[in-house]
């Protein structure tokens, strides 16, 4: 029989009413299954891992992201597939940051949470989990499915690295409108089989070393010297920088300048979307020409939350400023279309 190991961070998806405060708190697992007499019916095996301090996604750090890789290598060689529950407000950080820290990975690693918590009547905990113990537990041909960090919800299967939480009160809660969902469940469970990456004969490698050295320049007309210069001069060794449309900014000299002097520096300039459809195209525009030629990152379609993982997870790894720019324009993980 395959066994599945469900990995329990926190979540609403394990949080109770405080009868009292009427806020909402993490419950041990334990109080999750009773709520799910369905899990026996399943035909594997669940193990299942709780974390010693369950939490609300908005404390996840890449410390926990580490301990969750380390725990994923550890338990490789014994379960066919991961399930994670965690909370939806940061899951497509953490599904981005284990994209990039599980290479050649060959098993299925699949976030969950809910929008309600498991004890609520109406909730949508119950669907997710069921569905993602499903699809981590999918073979054909005696190979997994989907051997790739994933999110599971509403119904939908999508690329972890191309997805973002994209409404609050809506089961509906993400969405990844730059890469096509991988699976979809109804009366059938359908895999987009194209759009699925096929594992190498690789081994599988696991990257821990995050660093959070990373600033963000998010851009607005009036933008001012003095915020550009205080981002781009923070003691961090990269900058992810949202701009306009197909990767614009403004041409003023004293912006060129200040990129230029930080990237000078040694400091690496990935440029992404404020669109959250479509792809950065360095040298369209005459507002991109420039930070083509001074050496800025093409970020293409990534997602905010796979540019800030890319960046910690090739700071990590490379000290060279020139390979870190090199790599971010590379697709890893399935992260980017190059076009
Ligand atoms: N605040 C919760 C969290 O991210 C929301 C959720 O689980 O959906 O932990």
């Amino acid at each position: 029989m395959s066994q599945i190991l469900i990995i329990y961070t926190g979540g609403t998806i394990g949080m109770m009413s405080d009868p009292v405060t009427k806020v909402l708190k993490p419950i041990n697992f334990e109080q999750i299954m009773d709520n799910v007499p369905e899990l026996e019916k399943l035909n594997c095996k669940i193990k299942v891992h709780s974390f010693e301090e369950i939490i609300d996604s908005s404390n996840m750090n890449p410390e926990i992201w580490s301990e969750l890789a380390g725990l994923i290598e550890s338990h490789y060689d014994d379960v066919d597939g991961f399930v994670i529950l965690h909370g939806s407000d940061t899951m497509a950080y953490t599904a981005s940051a284990l994209s990039f820290m599980l290479e050649n990975l060959a098993k299925p690693v699949i976030f969950t949470g809910s929008q309600l918590p498991i004890s609520a009547i109406r909730t949508d905990a119950k669907e997710n989990l069921m569905t993602a113990i499903e699809i981590a537990n999918a073979k054909k041909n005696d190979r997994a499915r989907v051997p790739e960090v994933c999110i599971y919800f509403d119904y939908k299967l999508f690329r972890g690295n191309r997805s973002f939480k994209y409404n609050s009160s809506k089961f509906e809660a993400f969405r990844s409108p730059n890469y096509p969902i991988l699976a979809e469940s109804g009366v059938h469970l359908r895999f987009s089989v194209n759009d699925i990456r096929r594992p190498g004969e690789e081994p599988f490698v696991l990257h821990k070393n995050l660093v959070n050295e990373v600033a963000v320049l998010k851009l607005y007309p009036g933008i001012s010297p003095t915020v550009v210069a205080a981002t781009l001069n923070a003691d961090v060794r990269g900058i992810v920088m949202e701009t306009f449309g197909a990767g614009n900014t403004t041409t003023d000299q004293w912006f060129i300048d200040l990129l230029k002097d930080a990237i000078d520096s040694g400091k690496v300039i990935l440029d992404i979307s404020q669109c959250k459809v479509g792809t950065v195209e360095l040298g369209r525009y005459e507002t991109s020409k420039q930070l083509k030629d001074i050496g800025v990152a093409n970020g293409y379609d990534m997602t905010f939350e796979a540019a800030v993982t890319k960046m910690m997870y090739l700071l990590g790894q490379l000290d060279d400023p020139k390979e870190v720019k090199r790599l971010l324009e590379v697709d890893l993980r399935g992260e980017l279309t190059v076009s």
